[in-house]
């Protein structure tokens, strides 16, 4: 006997697929065929350049089933496995995705919804949904001797030599018995078989086959049916086999081409939209682009590979191929078919192959392209993708030094204060005032944030729109973007803002030139935390606020001190007053009467201009004791 324990893993694993958390069971079939297909295309693979795998005959995957002994059987002429291979393949979950599945799956609340199976690897351990027990009998090419693996579903396996002699796989399952929530013995019926086929498995590249029984009354003489009927087996090819994106594109229904993404990609959603180009001419490929409806789990982790899938002349090559797809589309899925490319190809040939180069050149202004389309002819449509990924294509625009900047800024949508329609740097420069300059922004955690800072007083009396920046990468992005139709950007707490008339402009000076004196004595006592000391010009109502220097801004200081090791950036601090406000007077009189107190006020009021900005006061205990002081002092 050679009895085997399961991979640890691999038990937990079993344990989820038998008590069967998961409903839609019917996937099995799917999984099943899958395997065998892959097996044919790595045999097919290696048959290229070594006799030894070379098949006498067709390709094909063999479905059939006994109704009596309860099993259904799904043979296949690929690969086959090894001694090992059965080892490292069916009694071990080797795959880094398996421990993130079982935990996905556990944590699931709603597990009908999820089809996660398969996108892991797991393919294989789904037979036990319906079986309770799996027999798989496999020969290699490049083994002797054939094996059969046979597993209740438990702790342990059984491996053994056996006589199955052709090249290839059978497994068998042995389906269990009927309960009064499960009809397993639904799946052994001619009907059921082929709906699943047609359903999951019709682009299959090799005919998945099935012996169908045709019976045919018997008539007597004189015409009358008798209870004898003739029986006529028929081998039938259950699935289509042309792959889709061979097909002529007007031949191809939306609902095809979604059953397709679902199929291939492991989505339980249809993709929000679809890109199907055949290209002829210098470059002839086929592309069958798909965008998500939402961003897959892992696609911000290290684990998520970015790449299309790369056929030439309809058969497989490379599952993900990564040079296709651009760091900032890398949620895209989809498949690229040229016959430019050898079949056995290596990837490190692929990486330098210009040809590729170009349809990746040409695939991503595509999908810019039908992303502008959505976003003038369907911007709900638009509103949905932006909410999705729209993150992504802000780092797109950013990275590189704004490399794609021309190719993306007019793809990025804004919160603005006006209003509550997302805006486009386009509406938003055909929407500016007649005598505003510049484009403004301001950083918050929200719209509501940002109104309330005092630094937008000025701004919104002009009735002025500003761009809510919320994510991270914003105030980088509008950075390098710097301008837009000759429009710069201006941030609402940086620099000279022009939104005061020349005369106000006029009188403010008067005031800084009649109180020098009061304010370089400020600036003094707040000379190790602000680099200057200012009367404002883009407050009305409120009091103070604090604004940085050119460069380095508030918002930026924050993010860049999020990333490790690089603590203690800091932008320059510049604490604006407002000359009009009715505590400039006070300050005023307090100077007057006593000069010592001005150093106290001072503090005070940067301690508020901090707190307003969102950034923690280094000492609020002092903070506290001046205010405690002041209320005192105001008792007397
Ligand atoms: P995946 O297909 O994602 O690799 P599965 O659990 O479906 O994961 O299958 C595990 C492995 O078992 C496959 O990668 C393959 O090596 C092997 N295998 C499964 N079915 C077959 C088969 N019919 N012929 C050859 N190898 C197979
Ligand atoms: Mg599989």
């Amino acid at each position: 006997m050679a009895i085997k324990e399961f991979k640890t893993a691999t038990k937990r694993l079993l344990d989820l697929m038998i008590n069967s958390i998961y409903t839609n069971k019917e996937i099995f079939l799917r999984e099943l065929i899958s395997n065998a297909s892959d097996a044919i295309d790595k045999r097919h693979y290696l048959s290229l350049t070594d006799e030894k795998y070379a098949s006498s005959e067709e390709y094909h995957i063999l479905l059939s089933y006994n109704k009596d002994a309860r099993t259904i059987t799904i043979k296949d002429n690929g690969i086959g496995m090894t001694y090992d291979e059965v080892i490292n393949n069916l009694g071990t979950i080797a795959k880094s995705g398996s421990k993130e599945f079982i935990e996905k799956l556990e944590k699931a609340e709603n597990k009908e919804s999820i089809d996660i199976i398969g996108q892991f690897g797991v393919g294989f351990y789904s037979a036990f949904m319906v079986a309770d027990e799996v027999v798989v009998k496999t020969k290699s090419n490049a083994s002797e001797k054939g094996y059969v693996f046979t597993s209740k579903g438990m702790d342990t396996y059984d491996l053994e030599e056996s006589d199955y002699n052709q090249s290839g796989t059978e497994i068998t399952l042995f389906l269990r018995e009927d309960t009064e929530d499960y009809q397993y013995s639904k799946f052994l019926d001619d009907y059921e078989l082929k709906r699943l086929v047609k359903k999951y498995s019709d682009y299959v590249r090799y005919p998945i086959q099935m012996n169908i029984v045709h019976e045919e009354p018997v008539y007597d003489e004189e015409g009358k049916m008798t209870d004898e009927v003739t029986k006529e087996v028929v081998l039938e090819t259950l699935n289509s086999m042309k792959p889709i994106w061979k097909k002529n594109k007007n031949e191809v229904s939306t609902e095809e081409l979604n059953d397709f993404y679902k199929q291939k990609f492991n989505d339980y959603q249809d993709p929000l939209t679809t890109i199907f180009t055949n290209v002829e001419g210098l470059l002839e490929y086929s592309a069958l682009i798909y965008i998500p409806q939402k961003a897959p789990y892992n696609l911000y982790s290290d684990k998520y590979e970015k790449g299309l899938q790369l056929y030439t002349k309809g058969v497989f090559v490379l599952d993900k191929c990564k040079e296709l797809v651009p760091d900032y589309l890398r949620f895209i899925k989809g498949l690229v078919d040229s016959a430019d490319f050898d079949l056995n190809i290596s990837r490190e040939i692929l990486q330098q192959s210009s040809q590729l180069t170009k349809i990746a050149k040409n695939i991503e202004k595509k999908i810019i392209s039908e992303l502008q389309k959505m976003l003038k002819n369907d911007r709900d449509k638009y509103l949905e993708f932006f909410d999705a990924f729209g993150i992504n294509l802000k780092y797109g625009l950013y990275d590189n030094f704004g490399e794609k900047k021309d190719l993306l800024k007019d793809l990025i949508l804004f919160t603005t204060i006006n209003g509550d329609n997302l805006k486009t740097l386009d509406d938003y420069v055909k929407e500016m005032k007649e005598d505003q300059k510049y484009i403004y922004f301001a950083s918050g955690k929200n719209k509501q944030a940002v109104l309330a800072l005092p630094q937008m007083d000025k701004v919104k009396s002009k009735g002025y729109d500003v761009l809510v920046l919320t994510d991270d990468v914003d105030e980088f992005m509008i950075q390098i973007l710097h301008e837009y139709e000759g429009k710069e950007f201006k941030s609402i707490n940086q620099g000279e803002l022009d939104l005061v008339s020349d005369d106000e402009k006029k009188e403010i000076e008067e005031i800084k030139e009649s109180k020098k004196d009061l304010l370089s004595k400020m600036k003094e006592a707040l000379k190790d935390e602000v680099s200057d000391v200012v009367l404002s010009s883009r407050l009305t109502e409120s009091p103070v606020c604090l604004v940085s220097g050119d460069g380095l801004s508030f918002e930026m200081e924050k993010v860049l001190n999020q990333i490790p090791n690089q603590k203690g950036v800091k932008a320059s601090r510049i604490l604006e007053i407002n000359p009009k406000h009715e505590l400039f007077k006070a300050i005023e009189t307090i100077y007057e009467k006593d000069p010592l107190l001005v150093d106290d006020y001072a503090q005070l009021l940067l301690s508020q201009a901090l707190l307003i900005e969102g950034i923690p006061l280094e000492d609020p205990v002092k903070f506290s004791n001046m205010m405690c002081k002041l209320m005192i002092n105001n008792a007397k």
